[in-house]
C-alpha cells in the first residue's frame, strides 16, 4: 500500500526526520489560506500516488497567496500524468502547500527489503532529485548500498559511511545519521517495504531536510498496522484491480493486448510466458482461483474487456476442482452479457473437457476452442494481430 507525500511527511516528523512546514488544501481557497499562514511564498504540490510530478507540472513554486490559489485551481480536479502513472494519470484531490526551501544540494536516500540478501538495504546517492532508475542503470557507482544485519541493526558507522560517500561535512553528519536511524526505526515499527527521500536536501543554511517522501507498506502486515491501513486512498488505486479484489479475483493490469483468464497463479504465470514465447503481450494477469464459478468467470470477463487495448482473450482453465462444462457455460454467458466483439480462444483441460469444448463449438459465438496450450497461444497471438 502507498501513501501520499503529505501523509508520509507527517510520519517522518513523528520519527524525527525534518520536513518543511506545510498544510493540506482541498480547494483553491484553502490553498490561499495555507499560503497566507506560511508567509505567502510557497510550493504547491499535487498529491498523487506517483513521483515525477515536478516534470509534469505538479510542483509549482509561487510568490503570493493568490498565485498559490491559482496553482491549486489548475491542479485540483484534474488527472496528473507523470512518467510513473501511465497514460490515464491519477486524480488530484488535494495539494500540499509548503514553505519553500533554498536548495544547495539534492541527495537521494532509500531503504527497502532486499529479498535476494534477505536483509534491509539502505542506499544513498549524491545524484538526487533526478530519475534514480536512470542513475542506477547508467552510473550505478553513484549509488552506495549498505546491508543491515538483522541482529545488529543499522550501525552509526554505516550511517557515517553513507554520509562520507555523499560528501557531507562534520555539522551535517549528525543530522543525516539521525534521519537514517529514524527511517530504519520507521521501517521496522510500521512494516514499511520501501522508504524513499528524493530529494533529501542540504539547504543554503546547511540544514538537512526531506523535501519529498515516499512510503510503501507490506499489504500482508496491514492487519497489525491499523493506523496505516486507515490512510489508504482508493481514488489512487487501479479501478480494475480494486473491483477484482472485491470479487476475490487476483488481477494485475499489464500493458499488452491479450487478455488472460486463468485458474491458479502458477498456470497464469505459465500462460503469460507462453504468450510471450509466441510473440504476444499479455494485457493482464488474472487468476480466477480454484473454485471458479459462472459468476466469477463473468466478472473476470467484464474486467478484461473494460481495459482499453485488449484485442483478444485467452482462457486457460484446468478443470480439477471445477468442471470444464460449467466454465464453458460461464464463458458463454459472459460473452453474451458483455456483448464481446473480440475473439476468444479457450483451452479447457480436465474434468468434462469434451462437454465443455462441444458447448463452445456449438455456441455460435466467436470462441475458438484449442486442444493444447501451444495451439491456444499461437491462435490468440494471431487473433490479436488480426491475422
Ligand atoms: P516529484 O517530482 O514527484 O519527485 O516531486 P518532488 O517533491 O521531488 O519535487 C520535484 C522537484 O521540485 C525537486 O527535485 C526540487 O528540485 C523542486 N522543489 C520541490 N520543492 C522545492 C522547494 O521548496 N524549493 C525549490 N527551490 N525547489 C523545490
Ligand atoms: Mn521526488
Amino acid at each position: 500500500m502507498n501513501l501520499h507525500e503529505y501523509q508520509a511527511k507527517e510520519i517522518f516528523a513523528r520519527y524525527g526526520i525534518p520536513v518543511p512546514e506545510g498544510r493540506l488544501a482541498e480547494s483553491p481557497d484553502a490553498a490561499r489560506q495555507a499560503a497566507k499562514a506560511l508567509g505567502g511564498r510557497v510550493v504547491v504540490k499535487a498529491q498523487v500516488h506517483a513521483g515525477g510530478r515536478g516534470k509534469a507540472g505538479g510542483v509549482r513554486l509561487v510568490d503570493t497567496a493568490d498565485a498559490a490559489a491559482d496553482a491549486a485551481k489548475k491542479m485540483l480536479g484534474t488527472r496528473l500524468v507523470t512518467p510513473q502513472t501511465g497514460p490515464e494519470g491519477l486524480p488530484v484531490n488535494a495539494v500540499w502547500v509548503e514553505k519553500p526551501s533554498a536548495i544547495e544540494r539534492e541527495l537521494y536516500v532509500s531503504g527497502l527489503v532486499d529479498r535476494a540478501r534477505e536483509r534491509l538495504v539502505f542506499m544513498a546517492s549524491a545524484a538526487g532529485g533526478m530519475d534514480i532508475e536512470a542513475v542506477a542503470a547508467q552510473t550505478p557507482e553513484k549509488i552506495k548500498p549498505i546491508t543491515i544485519h538483522p541482529a545488529a541493526g543499522l550501525q552509526p558507522h554505516q550511517t557515517r559511511q553513507l554520509g562520507f560517500f555523499l560528501g557531507l561535512n562534520k555539522s551535517q553528519m549528525e543530522p543525516f545519521s539521525r534521519i537514517l536511524l529514524g527511517l530504519y526505526r520507521l521501517v521496522l515499527e510500521l512494516d514499511a517495504s520501501l522508504v524513499e527521500i528524493n530529494p533529501l536536501i542540504v539547504t543554503a543554511e546547511g540544514q538537512v531536510l526531506a523535501l519529498d517522501a515516499k512510503l510503501n507498506f507490506d499489504d500482508n502486515a496491514l492487519f497489525r498496522q491499523r493506523a496505516i491501513a486507515g490512510l489508504r486512498d482508493p481514488s489512487q488505486e487501479d479501478e480494475r484491480e480494486r473491483k477484482a479484489k472485491e470479487n476475490d479475483l487476483n488481477y494485475v493490469t499489464l500493458d499488452g493486448d491479450i487478455g488472460c483468464m486463468v485458474n491458479g497463479a502458477g498456470l497464469a504465470m505459465a500462460t503469460m510466458d507462453i504468450i510471450k514465447l509466441h510473440g504476444g503481450r499479455p494485457a493482464n494477469f488474472l487468476d480466477v482461483g480454484g473454485g471458479a464459478t459462472k459468476e466469477r468467470v463473468t466478472e473476470a470477463f467484464k474486467l478484461i474487456t473494460s481495459s482499453a487495448g485488449v484485442n483478444a482473450i485467452l482462457v486457460n482453465i484446468f478443470g480439477g476442482i471445477v468442471r470444464c462444462d460449467l466454465i464453458a457455460e460461464g464463458i458463454m454467458a459472459a460473452v453474451r452479457e458483455v456483448g464481446l466483439k473480440i475473439p476468444v480462444v479457450a483451452r479447457l483441460q480436465g474434468t468434462n473437457m469434451e462437454q465443455g469444448r462441444d458447448l463452445l463449438k456449438n455456441s455460435g459465438l466467436k470462441i475458438h476452442p484449442a486442444a493444447d496450450l501451444t495451439e491456444a497461444a499461437r491462435t490468440v497471438v494471431a487473433a490479436a494481430r488480426g491475422t
